[in-house]
């Protein structure tokens, strides 16, 4: 499998290279069980084979010695002997029992083979019957056609035989060396009925009591030719064999045959060429026939064991092969089962969890699973310790590093976000607002007569203040509200998704919130708020001198106030107050000293409010305002003693302490501690709302009985 750096992985190497050599070794292990089960295979044929060709030997070997025997006794003169009797007899139980177990076999190789032998040998045997009937008889009351009939027939037979057992080699084609045994027997075999018949032509020819005919010597040299013939061949093919045993029998077979046997049949033949022999030449030939030739089929047996070793050999070949074989894919097995459990639950495993936990630490993540892994005394427990510490020190170096970015934006003092904090902010709040056409408000507040705050009660005071400040100002605002520590005692609220108006209420919200807190020392400290709301696309700079123009005016219109930057650039002024028929107070001089009043305030305030009015206007304005004020009390005092209000103690003290007010904003504003905007707040406070509205309403009820029709009309 590919792993993350689009390479191959270790393990999928190393589980390649596992695999190739494991199928190698998997390949040379099916080559062994091939190679077992070919041998097998082999060895089961050759067994086959040689357990079919042995019977047919022994039976070739039975049938020679009847068809050469009972030749010898066709040609005799006397009805065959007691001896001879015997000897056929013994080699026909044998050919018999030999041809059953050999048809056995064969049914097994090719039945159609089997059942022609079958038949072919059903045929031999009447032919025996007949033969049996013959040699009862003297030569002179014989069949003269049989003996001939006999030699050939017999002849074909055994010849048959001989074919069944080629014909088993050749059919199948990869005996190897089963195949040079199997001609060596053959040989041995033809060698033996040459020979065999070459011997019964001279001893039948001593039985007619007649030299040899030349038809019988030229049979006879033609057999011992093609015997010599073999024997050469069988010779030389003996080098093929590694054996003293096959060595030894063919010394043997050549003493018997070529030393004892070929010499007297080479001095009874010169002898028969010329004269008729005696009965006892032919009987002294045919005993020495039986050592020379039974030693030829030493031989066959000799290659019938040779065939069995081999046979053996080739088994046990086989069996080795079987258990290389089973070896092989059973280590192979396993080594693939002990790589696959053991590596993959030693290395692989905690090396994936290893790379996936650096993988993790890249990716800022927490890692974990590697608890068993460290504890290991090898190098996956090194990785492991190593990959650990790693990720603490990563952990360490990014909370440093967050460490110092917090602090970089963020205000030791109040622990609010600093200038630059904003810088960061700035950018993406600009860019969503225009994107998403939101509207956006600042608010700009600056904490009043501060300097006083420090100068009075010291530095430290000062501090605590501006933390408390802070804090009643986050209390108050939003959580999309982004609040600053714009300057020393200066402070900017960006809202987002905010309108001016929003603004305004947030900052009165702010602003007496702050009017109502007290500080244990330094008492309330009241801040003024100035508020802009931003246009598409505006500048900061720009929208920040809003803020700032109104922040000015509310200093200006005597602090603790809000203005709005939209509201300058309106001029329009926000105060005016309307006569209503309650203030009607039934005095019809009282009532319109009231009303020139309210008028006088209303042309005043249109004046002090107005940014852009000359503050020349409006102190002429308030200072005839307040002479016209002193002037209705003093009228007001006396009409109230004339109709005997009760309060009029009271409300006589109410007026003195409004002009003494008066009086001390009247320095305060030629000292220039307060702005003449905080005039405003007076009228309206202390002069309309205290006082109109609510002191004088009380003399109302008394004037409005004795003066109200009069007004009235
Ligand atoms: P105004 O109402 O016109 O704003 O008057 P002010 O006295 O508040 O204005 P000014 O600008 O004259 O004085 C601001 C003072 O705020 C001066 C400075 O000593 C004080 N200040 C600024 N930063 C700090 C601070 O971090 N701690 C303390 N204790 N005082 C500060
Ligand atoms: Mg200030
Ligand atoms: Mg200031």
């Amino acid at each position: 499998m590919k792993n993350h750096w689009g390479g191959w992985s270790l393990q999928t190497k190393l589980s390649s290279c596992i695999i190739a050599v494991s199928l190698f070794i998997m390949a040379t292990a099916s080559l062994w069980f091939y190679d077992a089960v070919k041998n097998l295979q082999h060895a089961e044929r050759i067994a086959e084979i040689n357990a079919c060709a042995e019977p047919f030997f022994k039976a070739i070997e039975a049938l020679s010695f009847e068809r050469g025997r009972s030749n010898v006794v066709l040609a005799a003169e006397a009805p065959i002997s007691e001896q001879n009797r015997e000897f056929i007899r013994g080699r026909r139980i044998q050919a018999d029992s030999y041809l059953l177990m050999g048809e056995e076999q064969l049914r097994r190789i090719d039945s159609a083979l089997a059942e022609r032998l079958h038949t072919e040998y059903k045929q031999f045997q009447l032919l025996q019957s007949q033969l049996d009937e013959q040699i009862q008889l003297p030569l002179a009351r014989r069949n003269p056609a049989i003996r001939d009939e006999w030699i050939r027939q017999s002849t074909e037979f055994i010849f048959f035989i001989r074919d069944i057992i080629d014909s088993m080699g050749r059919r199948e084609r990869t005996l190897g060396v089963f195949d040079i045994y199997h001609h060596f027997q053959l040989n041995c075999v033809e060698f033996r009925l040459f020979s065999g018949y070459g011997a019964s032509v001279l001893t039948a020819a001593i039985g007619t009591g007649k030299p040899l005919s030349s038809a019988e010597y030229q049979a006879y040299l033609e057999s011992r030719a093609k015997a010599d013939y073999l024997w050469e061949q069988i010779d030389n093919d003996s080098a093929n064999f590694d054996n003293p045993i096959l060595q030894e029998t063919l010394q043997r077979v050549y003493h018997e045959y070529y030393q004892i046997y070929r010499p007297m049949q080479t001095e009874i033949l010169s002898q028969l060429l010329l004269k008729a022999l005696p009965k006892e030449s032919g009987e002294r030939l045919a005993a020495h026939s039986v050592p020379a030739f039974d030693s030829i089929f030493d031989l066959i047996a000799v290659i019938d064991r040779e065939t069995r070793t081999h046979v053996e050999q080739l088994t046990h070949k086989a069996e080795r092969g079987f258990r290389i074989a089973m070896s092989q894919f059973l280590l192979t097995s396993f080594f693939v089962a002990f790589f696959l459990i053991y590596f993959r639950s030693k290395l692989f495993a905690p090396m994936g969890r290893i790379v996936e936990g650096l993988q993790n630490i890249l990716d800022g993540q927490q890692i974990s699973g590697l608890e068993t892994d460290v504890q290991r005394e090898d190098e996956i427990g090194l990785l492991a310790r190593g990959t650990l510490t790693l990720q603490e020190k990563v952990s360490e170096e990014r909370r440093l590093l967050q460490l110092q970015e917090r602090l970089a934006t963020t205000d030791r003092l109040t622990g609010l976000f600093n200038r630059e904090m904003l810088n960061q902010r700035l950018e993406n709040v600009l860019a969503h607002a225009d994107r998403y056409r939101e509207p956006l408000s600042m608010i700009l507040f600056d904490l009043d007569h501060f300097k006083t705050v420090n100068d009075t009660w010291g530095h430290p005071v000062g501090d605590e203040a501006l933390v408390q400040t802070a804090q009643t100002v986050k209390s108050v605002i939003r959580g999309a509200d982004l609040l600053i520590r714009f300057g020393g005692e200066e402070f900017l609220i960006l809202m987002p998704n905010t309108m001016e108006a929003g603004a305004v209420a947030a900052a009165e919200k702010i602003r007496i919130r702050l009017a109502e807190n007290r500080h244990p020392v330094a008492g309330v400290v009241t801040a003024s708020f100035g508020i802009a709301e931003r246009a598409t696309g505006e500048e900061f700079a720009d929208w920040y001198k809003a803020a700032d123009d109104a922040l000015y005016q509310a200093k200006k219109t005597g602090r603790n106030c809000t203005v709005c930057h939209g509201a300058l650039r309106s001029s329009i002024t926000p105060l005016r107050l309307q006569w209503v028929p309650e203030w009607n107070s039934g005095h019809p001089e009282i009532d319109a000293q009231h009303r020139l009043l309210i008028e006088m305030a209303n042309e005043y305030f249109n004046v002090a409010l107005n940014p852009l009015a000359k503050s020349a206007g409006a102190v002429s304005l308030l200072t005839n305002l307040l002479r016209e004020l002193a002037t209705h009390f003093d009228f007001e005092e006396r009409i109230l003693e004339q109709i005997g209000y009760p309060r009029v103690k009271e409300h006589r003290r109410i007026h003195h302490e409004m002009l003494r007010k008066a009086a001390t904003l009247n320095e305060s504003y030629q000292s220039g501690e307060v702005k003449l905007s905080s005039f405003v707040s007076f009228l309206v406070d202390d002069v309309v709302i205290g006082h109109m509205l609510q002191e004088d309403q009380l003399y109302y009820t008394l004037t409005r009985e004795k003066f109200g029709s009069q007004h009235l009309i």
